[in-house]
């Protein structure tokens, strides 16, 4: 049996960024994946600029800007009134933009593929143990060994609950998510929109669809799939994926031959449209520790450089996005900061620099 350098369980943004990063430092990678890609994903499907850095390592700025896509020149926040402030967001070639899951993850673990990682789609992960190496089972009977484990799967990550790491269930919201028909001149902006019971974003993602997000509570959830189907005349049969928790504790990224990274490690309030940030670039700081560790280089070293370069990542961010989920949780009170911004906009503009900054 192959035995691999390391094992990447989830081949969503953060593990085929690590899979593609590992392969280009010459390590024999694996990238596990439940699903038969392209397949589509509970997001608001906005790029946030600061990915293009890493997109560019990946040699893949260029393709992503090939796929359909919708360029996003401003943000407009609306209160639950229906009072709006709107802050302009750069242009140009790095600009944010908006595209399927679809299209992005799969040009993601294509190119982990292409630079040689092994891939393995429609195969689940059900079970780990360790000896010398990590001993990763599947449901389809196949069996893998690996010398490091990268626990890339998401925010109810398997690999976090069979190392009996994964935090406890709270009692979370849910998000419902659709890509619909496109409503004329939308234009090219997000919406974000506090509503009673939570709220809701909107983008277009390329020029006929609409993504369309709704995040609340599950027992008021149907109200705002309802306010949903007026605003936007959606049949009653209009189908939704969902997914839950919409944020959870984190867990800790480095372990020995262990790291997890994407959502696996850290869930951020999607309000700010970062987590596809945060899942390439720990993807790629992840391949980085591994590489060093497995050449030989000082593993204890190799790790605190990867926490101190994990938690740099978040440095400077990590606060606003719990401002955003303060705003979020209380609708009425994120309406008031609406109303505010339109007679004093510098702070919304501040933090919305802030989010889009490029590291
Ligand atoms: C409502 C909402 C809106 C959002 N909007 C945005 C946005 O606009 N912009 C943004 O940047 N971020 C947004 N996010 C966050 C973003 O979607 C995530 O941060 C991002 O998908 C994380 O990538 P990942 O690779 O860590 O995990 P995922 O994308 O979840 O990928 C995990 C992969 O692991 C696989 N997997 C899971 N379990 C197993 C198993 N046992 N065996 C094998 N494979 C397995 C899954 O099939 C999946 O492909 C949003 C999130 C939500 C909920």
């Amino acid at each position: 049996m192959q035995l691999f350098d390391v094992a990447i369980v989830g081949g969503g943004p953060a593990g085929s960024s690590c899979g593609a990063f590992c392969a280009m430092g010459g390590l024999q990678s694996l990238v596990i994946d439940r699903e038969k890609f392209p397949r589509e994903k509970v997001c608001g499907d906005c790029l946030n600029p600061s990915c293009w850095p890493v997109l560019e390592r990946l040699e893949l700025a260029d393709r992503v800007r090939d796929l359909a896509h919708s360029k996003l020149y401003s943000v407009e926040f609306v209160s639950i009134d229906g009072c709006g402030v709107t802050v302009d967001l750069p242009s140009g070639a790095d600009c944010e933009i908006s595209l399927k899951r679809s299209l992005l993850d799969d040009l993601l673990l294509r190119r982990a593929r292409e630079l040689g990682a092994n891939v393995h789609e429609q195969t689940t992960v059900t079970g780990l143990s360790r000896n010398d190496h990590w001993n990763v089972e599947t449901d389809s009977g196949d069996f893998f060994q690996a010398r490091i484990l990268i626990g890339a799967d998401g925010r109810n990550s398997t690999v976090a609950h069979l190392c009996n790491l994964l935090p406890r269930p709270a009692r979370e919201r849910v998000a419902l998510q659709a890509h619909i028909p496109l409503p004329r001149d939308f234009g090219n902006r997000i919406v974000l929109q506090f509503l009673r019971e939570g709220y809701s974003g909107q983008a277009a993602v390329n020029e006929t669809q609409l993504n369309l997000c709704l995040v609340g509570m599950p027992p008021t959830i149907s109200k705002l799939r309802r306010w949903a189907e007026r605003q936007f005349q959606l049949p009653p049969d209009q189908s939704w994926r969902t997914i839950t928790p919409l944020t959870r504790s984190p867990v800790p990224s480095a372990h020995e031959n262990l790291f997890f990274v994407g959502d696996a490690a850290r869930v951020v309030e999607p309000f700010t449209g970062e987590g596809i940030y945060y899942a390439l670039r720990s993807g790629e700081l992840a391949a980085n520790a591994a590489a060093k560790i497995l050449c030989g280089d000082d593993r204890q070293l190799a790790l605190r450089n990867f926490t101190h370069a994990y938690s740099g990542m978040y440095r400077g961010r990590l606060w606003i996005n719990r401002l955003a989920r303060e705003a979020v949780l209380r609708p009425k009170l994120g309406s008031l900061f609406v109303h505010a911004a339109r007679i004093r906009p510098e702070i919304i503009k501040f933090l919305t620099a802030k989010i889009i900054e490029k590291l």
